[in-house]
């Protein structure tokens, strides 16, 4: 078992309260570490550091370029420690080795491209109607971040805050999900290493209400940075509702991947396994809801039932593996539980339907890849994010019939059309009601291009030019340039 330490300050430390708590490995279902599990006084540390290190020392007195060059550095630390990073989230999260790598691997391209942004925010001098004044704006940066992270993707999630956050002047307390603390602890190490000033990036492990909760509501923390379940959304944006702060929330979806009768079929088969079952399904973005048009329902079905019965399960850490399990217990429960719903509402199961009992499964926590027909759009599996490897099927008569169902969520995180029409693809594009929309492709994500939810899957931008300004606010200065004061008790 390896035994970690939090990081506050630029120290390395045992928890406040003396207590550390198991890390397990999804694909033995048996502990592997040890993470400190914080709590208040923690959290009361972390943001007493950051804040310091915003106000004081060497971080406020770096330019935008030397603040980028550090960047730089982080990101070229990464790319050489990818390896070592990536086993560890694998082992953390049980997701597939050649997903994590693929991820660790891209992650330094955060930390170059907003490296590189950091010294192009530029303000503006404002033609105003006032005569002798002279008007101009700056971007500037929020103060304490509290990151707060989920468990699927853990390091790729830090770098989406970090990256801008840090380009625009911020401090961090990053908080990581309780079921995947280690790689950002290893991170930590790399910042350091990269020669971030103490108190610039903090880590603090351990539960939400005893450590996420604290830092949503302490006083010093200027900007949540969220990303997790509704629910945990929802109570984050209530808390910082009351300190009046500045918040972004990343949640979760329910997006259609719709297939109409005009696409290549084969292509729209692996877009909508990549949809649902890459990740095993533990994707925000994942296609949960496939539409496919009622002409070719019966072809497509066929055809998508062959290709997933061919899926890959086992060990996650074997490249070869193209599902692995799923991550916790309770979240192993959930999707069965998900299954039975649907199973009672009346949906037919087409493939899958339960635990995973093939022998190179092991003791793992895995479900096989599932496949409902005969969803209507109303019921729990059509409405509900499962978050795992399940897949409920919807046909649909006509173009307007697929936007109708589509739209019909209270998510909005992303979608996938598949056509062989343009001029039908831009109409889906313009009417689909989601932050991303894919042709003919799925999953396609990139530090260059702003990801984010419409309804309830969020709140603000990440990654791209905009996502910069998330972490910034923005200063008028007005400058009297005339030779006397004006009449006081007139607005100027
Ligand atoms: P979760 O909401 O249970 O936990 C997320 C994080 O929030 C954890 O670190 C947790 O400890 C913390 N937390 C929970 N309740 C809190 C509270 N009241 N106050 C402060 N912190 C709290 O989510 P999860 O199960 O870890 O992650 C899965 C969810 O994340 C899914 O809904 C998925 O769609 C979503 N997700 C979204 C994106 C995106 O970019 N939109 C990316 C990945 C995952």
């Amino acid at each position: 078992m390896q035994k970690y330490q939090m990081y506050i300050g630029g120290e390395w430390t045992d928890p406040a309260g003396g207590e550390w708590f198991d890390s397990f490995n999804p694909f033995t279902g048996k502990p592997w570490a040890q993470i400190p599990k914080g709590g208040a006084a923690d959290v009361d540390w972390a943001v007493a550091a950051a804040k310091e290190a915003f106000e004081t020392g060497e971080w406020p007195q770096k330019t935008a370029t030397q603040r980028g060059h550090l960047l730089r550095k982080l990101g070229d630390l990464i790319a050489e420690k990818a390896q070592a990073l990536a086993a560890t989230e694998v082992r953390d999260n049980g997701k597939l080795m050649a997903e994590m790598l693929g991820q660790l691997n891209y992650i330094p391209q955060w930390y170059y491209y907003f490296g590189g942004l950091a010294d192009k925010i530029e303000g503006s001098v404002i033609p105003t109607d006032k005569p002798d004044t002279l008007n101009y704006t700056k971007h500037e940066p929020l103060g304490v971040v509290g990151a707060i992270t989920a468990w699927n993707s853990p390091l790729l999630l830090i770098a989406w805050k970090t990256a801008p956050g840090l380009a625009a002047g911020n401090t961090f307390v990053l908080k990581p999900s309780e079921f995947t603390s280690a790689s950002a602890l290893e991170f930590v190490e790399l910042v350091e290493e990269a020669g971030f000033p103490p108190g610039v990036v903090n880590v603090v492990t351990g539960f939400g209400q005893e450590v996420g909760a604290p830092l949503v509501e302490h006083p010093d923390v200027a900007k949540i940075a969220f990303t997790g379940s509704e629910a945990g959304g929802r109570s984050v944006y209530e808390t910082a509702a009351r300190g009046i702060k500045k918040v972004t929330l990343e949640l979760g979806g329910k997006s259609p991947n719709i297939v109409f009768d005009d696409a290549n079929i084969d292509d729209a088969v692996k877009g909508v396994i990549s949809g649902i079952f890459a990740a095993t399904g533990q994707t925000c973005i994942a296609g949960s809801r496939l539409l496919v048009q009622e002409s070719i329902h019966d072809e497509f079905m066929e055809k998508l039932v062959a290709f997933a019965k061919t899926a890959r399960m086992g060990d996650p850490s074997d490249m070869d593996t193209q599902v692995g399990p799923v991550t916790t217990q309770p979240q192993y429960e959930k999707i069965l539980h998900y299954i039975d719903v649907a199973t009672k509402e009346g949906a037919n199961c087409e493939l899958g339907g339960g635990p995973a009992t093939r022998p190179e499964c092991g003791n793992g926590w895995f479900v096989e890849p599932t496949i409902f027909s005969g969803v209507s759009n109303d019921m729990r599996i059509a409405q509900e994010e499962v978050f795992g490897p399940v897949l409920a099927t919807i046909p649909f008569k006509d173009e307007e019939d697929a936007l109708r169902i589509a739209n019909d969520s209270n998510y909005g995180l992303a979608a996938g059309v598949w056509t062989q029409s343009i001029p039908r693809a831009i109409r889906m594009s313009d009417r689909l009601r989601a932050g991303t929309v894919w042709v003919n492709t799925y999953r396609a994500v990139s530090y260059t291009s702003p990801f984010g939810g419409y309804k309830r899957s969020g709140v603000g931008r990440e990654n791209g030019m905009e996502a910069i300004q998330e972490y910034m606010q923005t200063k008028s200065v007005w400058i009297n340039t005339g030779s006397e004061v004006p009449n006081p008790f007139a607005l100027r």
